[in-house]
């Protein structure tokens, strides 16, 4: 499947703020008074409350909030589960090699410095780690009962104490004969191993699947056919009206480039933000997180998140800033009901998920840190479960990206997302005061719905131009 870029310079923004700003403006009242939903004192208290004051503590000391006892506790509602598992102090590697000499062991220790790098960056878990070189015989096949069998003789050699909190990773050098399926690796986490290449991607893979993470999900509107054409490039409306019309659809497989699956089941590896949906994701740039954000949600429990009711949305002109950089809100959760459209699709959907990343080399910094106060991430959404660990990543418009004016980014806004079901359009734009993203909960009975038609039929237009040139 290809993904062409998004960023369609100049028709990248939504014009006109519409938002009165004036002091002589009558009072407004919130969208819940409006539209009667949902009224009461509790109502009240969470839609005139700062930001900050949904913060929760959630099981990290380092991320208490002072102003957490002024939330009543009809507003403390759970957020999605985050890894309970106390991370492998230790990982392990064993470098299989045809002969001593080869310079595997040395190309595995420089890819290692990136990868758990990475990884620290990321996700905070930064074990120790040490290659041990075991030869094999010329010419030998290694299965997956030899390569189990390797990992159980170098954990024989462990204390008791030390077994506990180590996995290994068995990596096997460039002329070693592997027979272990069509797969590039597997992470086998019950029996505290992974197997893998000596590729920096498939690696940080596996020891994802080892801290408990799954093959991402998606919902796109980039839809393609059997032959890999693409039909539709994007599609904007609600949640609802996309899933009815097919207009958003699981990226399927049809096994073109590789792989068995011809079965045309969901594509498990077309999400760019995170190395579990690994084919178009690059590891070494240090500019992007490995991870998408609910996968460092997940792993990292210093990040903050605030969890928001469905019946409590924020404020059309509450802003939510969401930021890479340690010590500040990370991400914004939005509990859905029950009946939500996107079970359909996702019987475990829970919660939408919306954070900041980077990808390509964002904002005025290129190639900074994403965590650097330079660097200026984009919001993506994802669709997260109950147990934290399942996520799909939610593909809408084509004009996602942030706009930016004449002298950078700080800009006009984007339309990300419409819910019927949540009476509500959600548009980023980027902060006055920092580099930093925020979302904002606009109702579809008001500003929310003209912002609606008017990306409904510039996406429309892009993309009937798009596909006819094919
Ligand atoms: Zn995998």
């Amino acid at each position: 499947m290809i993904r062409e870029p998004k960023d369609i310079p100049k028709l990248d923004t939504l014009e006109g703020d519409e938002t009165p700003n004036d002091d002589n403006e009558p009072r407004k009242y919130s969208r819940r008074e409006v539209l009667g939903v949902g009224v009461g004192a509790t109502a009240g208290a969470i839609l005139g409350s700062a930001i900050g004051d949904w913060l929760r503590s959630r099981g990290s000391s380092s991320n208490t909030n002072n102003k957490v006892e002024n939330v009543s506790s009809a507003e403390m509602i759970d957020g999605p589960e985050r890894s309970e598992k106390e991370k492998p102090h230790t990982l392990s590697l064993l470098v299989l090699t045809d002969r001593i000499g080869s310079g595997d062991a040395e190309k595995l220790e420089n890819m290692m410095q990136i990868v758990m790098a990475r990884f620290r960056k990321t996700t905070g878990w930064a074990p120790e780690w040490r290659i041990q070189t075991v030869a094999t015989m010329p010419g030998e096949t290694y299965t997956r009962e030899d390569i189990k069998n390797e990992v159980d003789l170098s954990r024989d050699m462990l204390s008791e104490e030390e077994k506990d909190g180590t996995i290994f990773g068995v990596i096997f050098g460039e002329n070693v004969k592997i027979d272990i399926g069509s797969a590039g690796g597997y992470a086998s986490p019950g029996e505290g191993y992974f197997t893998a290449g000596l590729g920096a991607n498939t690696v940080a893979h596996e020891a994802g699947h080892m801290l408990g993470l799954n093959h991402p999900g998606a919902l796109s509107t980039l839809i393609t056919d059997k032959q890999d054409n693409i039909v539709q490039r994007c599609a904007f409306g609600t949640i609802q009206e996309l899933l009815k019309t097919g207009a958003i659809q699981q990226p399927i497989y049809y096994g073109k480039d590789s792989g068995n699956n011809s079965s045309g089941n969901p594509d498990q590896y077309t999400v760019p933000t995170t190395v579990m949906g690994h084919k178009t994701h690059d590891i070494s740039k240090y500019s992007n997180p490995i991870f998408s954000p609910p996968e460092m949600l997940y792993l990292d429990k210093s990040r903050q998140a605030v969890v928001i009711d469905h019946h409590s949305l924020p404020d059309p002109d509450k802003k939510i800033t969401l930021s890479l950089q340690k010590g500040k809100l990370f991400s914004a959760l939005v509990k859905l009901p029950g009946d939500h459209a996107l079970r359909e699709v996702f019987p475990w959907a829970k919660y939408l998920c919306f954070g900041p990343t980077v990808e390509g080399q964002a904002g005025k910094g290129g190639h900074v840190p994403f965590d650097d106060p330079k660097a200026a991430p984009e919001v993506r959404m994802y669709i997260v479960g109950e147990k934290g660990n399942d996520i799909a990543s939610l593909d809408i418009g084509m004009f996602n990206k942030i706009g930016r004016n004449e002298d950078g980014y700080r800009d006009n806004r984007v339309a990300l997302y419409a819910d019927e079901q949540l009476d509500t359009l959600v548009v980023a734009g980027r902060n006055e005061d920092s580099n930093d993203p925020y979302i904002q909960f606009l109702p579809l009975s008001g500003e929310g719905g003209r912002i609606l038609g008017d990306e409904r039929r510039r996406n429309k237009e892009r993309n009937d131009m798009s596909v006819s040139k094919k």
